[in-house]
């Protein structure tokens, strides 16, 4: 007989197994979906996130951050590191223990909050039903009252540099060199680019980054994108803008790549690694029946609601298969909303509230509103901004790169964006968001008694500033 529940979530990334936890939680019969095996057949929970995507690409950043401060910057400490040397599988295994740890982890949520955990294929058909094909091609067929989409994104693949062996790679390739390659191109200046490009440079590889867009960073506000390319270009980053990669070519296990380089010259470079890390796309391969009724838009993305709600009633899609920042925090709040919608609850989620982050050292991370935007706009606003190097905690860290930057709107004092980059600064932003979610003005954060000496200072400054009153800095001229 046919197996039927009150949900069944598609895919178990961050979206999908948050949301078939949640669905748990609230009392609902619920099952989870996941396709991906390993080696041995075994099912992986946690989708693109904790397999491929931001636990490992963290633990190697955390690694690599290590080894580079060890051979740069120990000695300031009068810390002597000579003979220091790297053990790159050891490095891999430890990035490997780390996700492994978090994916049984989840098969232990599962078991803890009685989510049938199911492992094959899924393909959504008419009336919510489900057609689960296994690894050994065997079939069954569920149904369910509520089914939701979390079928996540893959990386997009472009014409010049299709992908070959493990010298053509794309952001999981990247995660898996088994030696520091002497010379490494990027192509991308965008998230994965950055800290896949900064994991390898901080190892002692020559990295090249190749960014089509004649701006860096265009989606962060563009005083901090200045700092940060400033920053990265010391580190040994060397990022070219405006290069348009034409074409590659693999010859004995090295690629020649042909690229048109800012003022329009063909230029040739050989690497020992390509990594592509142009965006990703939304995915839906083959779980779409034609007879389910729901179809994507022409960029592959599922056309849904801010509630998350298709076309098809008590059939919802989250986080990389649908609009908005391919995000795991960002997939995992659509979880939570959904779970909570088949329960007759009321959530919102405040899609103005996204936090991103770049994690390369220093981070870059940033909320709401930066000053191009405000200005496009129209807005009225005032900035305050800080340097970390009028950080006392960030000084003695010996951390004190970069600077955190407060707009608030003119008229209310109200805090609309928060911006970063230095320490920390995901961390810190986090405290932005917050603020921001309790319509905090720049004169609440500055009322606010603030620990000394933590980099939280910073913060604390750079709201004191929007009204020119910051201590440790000179405070900005009033436009
Ligand atoms: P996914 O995590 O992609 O999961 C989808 C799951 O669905 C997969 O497990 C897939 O196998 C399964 N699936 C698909 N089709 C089917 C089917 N028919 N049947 C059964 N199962 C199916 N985001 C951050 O917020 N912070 C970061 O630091 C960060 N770092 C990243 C680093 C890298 C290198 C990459 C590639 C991404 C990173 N991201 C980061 C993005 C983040 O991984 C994604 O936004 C997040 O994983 C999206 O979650 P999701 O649940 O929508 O999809
Ligand atoms: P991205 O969109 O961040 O950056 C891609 C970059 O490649 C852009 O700057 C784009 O202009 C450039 N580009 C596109 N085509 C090009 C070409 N032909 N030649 C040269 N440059 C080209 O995408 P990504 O870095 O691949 O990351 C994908 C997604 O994964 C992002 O949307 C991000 O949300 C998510 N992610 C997040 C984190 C994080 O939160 N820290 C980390 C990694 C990935």
């Amino acid at each position: 007989m046919e197996q039927k529940f009150d949900v069944i979530v598609i895919g178990s990334g961050p979206g999908g197994y948050v949301c078939a936890i949640k669905c748990a939680q609230l009392g609902l019969k619920t099952a989870c979906i996941e396709k991906w095996v390993d080696d041995k057949k075994n099912t992986k929970l946690g989708g693109t996130c904790l397999n491929v995507g931001c636990i490992p690409s963290k633990a190697l950043l955390e690694s690599s951050h290590k080894f580079y401060d060890a051979q740069k910057h120990f000695s300031r400490h009068g810390i002597m590191s000579k003979g220091l040397s790297l053990d790159i599988s050891a490095m891999m295994q430890r990035k490997n223990s780390v996700v492994s740890q978090l994916t049984s982890g989840i098969t232990g949520l599962f078991k803890a909050n009685g989510v049938t955990s199911i492992a094959g294929t899924a393909r959504l058909l008419a009336d919510k039903q489900v057609e689960v094909t296994t690894h050994d091609n065997k079939t069954t067929l569920l149904s369910a009252t509520n089914v939701v989409l979390a079928t996540g994104s893959v990386p997009i693949d472009i014409p010049p540099t299709p992908l070959q062996d493990d010298i053509i790679v794309n952001s999981t390739g990247a995660l898996e060199f088994n030696n520091v390659p002497e010379k490494v191109g990027v192509i991308g200046a965008g998230v994965i680019g950055l800290e896949l490009g900064s994991v390898w440079c901080r190892l002692g590889s020559k990295v090249t980054v190749f960014e089509a867009l004649d701006s860096f960073l265009p989606m962060v506000d563009q005083q901090i994108a200045k700092e940060t390319l400033k920053i990265f270009t010391k580190q040994g980053l060397d990022i070219k803008l405006s290069t348009k990669v034409t074409g590659s070519t693999v010859k004995k296990k090295k690629v020649h790549l042909e690229y048109q380089d800012s003022s329009g010259k063909l230029q040739k470079e050989v690497f020992d690694k390509l990594i592509v890390a142009v965006g990703r796309k939304p995915f839906t391969g083959n779980v779409l029946d034609a007879s389910c009724g729901i179809t994507t838009d022409d960029r592959g993305f599922i056309a849904v609601n801010d509630k998350c709600e298709t076309k098809v009633a008590n059939v919802y899609a989250i986080g990389d298969v649908v609009r908005g920042p391919m995000l795991a925090h960002k997939a995992s709040e659509e979880g939570i909303m959904v779970a909570e919608l088949i329960c007759n609850q009321k959530p919102e989620m405040n899609y103005d509230l996204i936090p991103s982050v770049v994690y390369t050292h220093p981070e870059v991370a940033w909320v709401g509103m930066n000053e191009q935007q405000a200005k496009a706009k129209g807005i009225d606003y005032k900035v305050g901004v800080f340097p970390f190097a009028a950080c006392g905690r960030a000084l003695a860290a010996d951390d004190s790169e970069g600077m955190i930057k407060v707009i608030a709107d003119s008229n209310t004092d109200r805090i609309i964006g928060v911006h970063c980059v230095g320490p920390s600064a995901a961390e810190l932003v986090q405290q932005g968001v917050i603020g921001m979610e309790f319509v905090a003005s720049a004169e609440d954060i500055a009322l606010t008694i603030f620990a000394h000496p933590t980099l939280s200072e910073a913060l604390h400054e750079a709201a004191l500033a929007v009204n020119g009153g910051a201590i440790h800095t000179i405070n900005r001229k009033k436009k």
